[in-house]
């Protein structure tokens, strides 16, 4: 089968002229390094997260780093976190020198399982790193019971819930340290960059050091270099990008849950009993829809690569897959872990799959998105 419809990306960035402009403008200002743009777009997320202090870095990966080192994790210190999320969760506990330990996930939110975390407490745990995956925190009450209860730091990587709340308060606006990105697929982009929120500005002067190589400014006549600090600044072009895309935030956040809805609608109440997949959670009080997830019913090895093959070839559509269990990376296994250990997040790290979700999206394309899925689901076995 062909289809005449032009390509559906699984997601696509939206920049407006105004802030193409202004790229332009800095480009052309003779400062393009960190500077007033970075500043202004501190002092506007700072704002956003109500009122605590803010910093930005080039990633979102060296944001959790620089959150793990604020929090004081060292080698021999044990770090808590999921195995369904991008490898930088883990990653940069290994990369400060700590242990990575991970807890299996719950197959409801998909997200870290708060009593198997519990469970994975030892006396040499420091701090856990929280996912809130497609944008669905986790309960966040519950989450700082314990983190209170056994004296842990955490470091919540929010990359993907910038826009999702919690009993009516922003992720970020309250907390320990919270971590975002602004990669190029988050609902808001500067193309690469990141951001930690803090919980004071002895926090937000120790993260300026940590970002660009322990420098500290002694009085006019000089530098000195206290603790080890990399380079992690965000350019005032990036900066830029930001504070222009920062002003859609809410119709972003608006515009998703629409879509999302609209998902739910068209896919309708017996789509998981039609099919046997699995909808994400309709988590409209909390969830900034992110990525809309579904979890495919399982038709033996193979299953999502054949999804993913016929939902390009046949109906041009774009999907993708969030996330592979990091455990079972060579690098993990190196480490001793080994297949069996986590199910759920094995069982939903192969089934899971990501439909199209971007801020330009249309309630059309959902449609055809769902109608796609309900060809390819509901149909026999293509004859061979
Ligand atoms: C995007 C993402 C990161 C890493 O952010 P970068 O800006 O790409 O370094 C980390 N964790 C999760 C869950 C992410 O989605």
């Amino acid at each position: 089968m062909t289809t005449a419809s032009a390509f559906l990306p699984f997601t696509r960035p939206t920049i407006d002229e105004e802030t193409i402009a202004a790229v332009g403008e800095v480009l052309r200002s003779g400062w393009i390094t960190t500077g007033p743009k970075n500043a202004a777009f501190e002092a506007l997320l700072s704002e956003y997260f109500g009122g605590r202090p803010v910093r930005t870095f080039n990633s979102g990966t060296c944001t959790m780093e620089i959150g793990l080192r604020i929090a004081g994790v060292k080698p021999g210190d044990e770090v808590i976190t999921t195995p369904i999320s991008w490898p930088a969760t883990a990653n940069v506990i290994i990369e400060v020198g700590a242990t990575p330990v991970f807890a299996d996930i719950d197959p409801v939110t998909r997200n870290i399982d708060l009593d198997k975390l519990e469970a994975a407490i030892t006396p040499r745990t420091r701090a856990i790193i929280p996912v809130f995956l497609s944008g669905l925190p986790v309960d966040m009450d519950r989450l700082y019971a314990i983190a209170d209860k056994h004296k842990l730091r955490v470091i919540e990587d929010a990359a993907q819930a910038l826009g999702s709340t919690w009993k009516g308060k922003r992720i970020g606006s309250f907390g320990d340290l919270v971590s975002f990105s602004f990669q190029v697929n988050k609902n808001i982009t500067t193309g690469e960059g990141g951001c930690l929120v803090l919980n004071n500005l002895e926090e937000a002067r120790l993260a300026e050091k940590y970002r660009l190589q322990g420098v500290t400014r002694s009085g006019v006549d000089g530098i000195d270099v206290d603790v080890l600090g990399g380079k992690y600044n965000m350019s005032d072009i990036l900066a830029v990008i930001g504070l222009g895309q920062m002003k859609h935030v809410e119709a972003v956040t608006a515009k998703r849950a629409e879509l999302a809805r609209h998902y739910f609608d068209c896919f309708g109440p017996d789509f998981e009993a039609r099919t046997g997949a699995q909808l994400p959670l309709q988590a409209f009080d909390t969830s900034n829809f992110h990525l809309f997830q579904i979890i495919l019913p399982d038709r033996g090895p193979g299953t999502r690569a054949d999804f993913m093959t016929r939902m390009q070839k046949e109906h041009n559509i774009g999907t993708g897959y969030h996330y592979a269990p990091i455990h079972l990376f060579t690098l993990y296994r190196e480490r001793g872990f080994k297949e069996g250990m986590f199910p759920i997040s094995e069982k939903i790290g192969r089934l899971t799959v990501t439909l199209p979700m971007f801020n330009s999206m249309t309630k059309d394309e959902v449609e055809r998105v769902v109608a796609a899925v309900n060809a390819i689901l509901t149909a026999e076995a293509p004859a061979q």
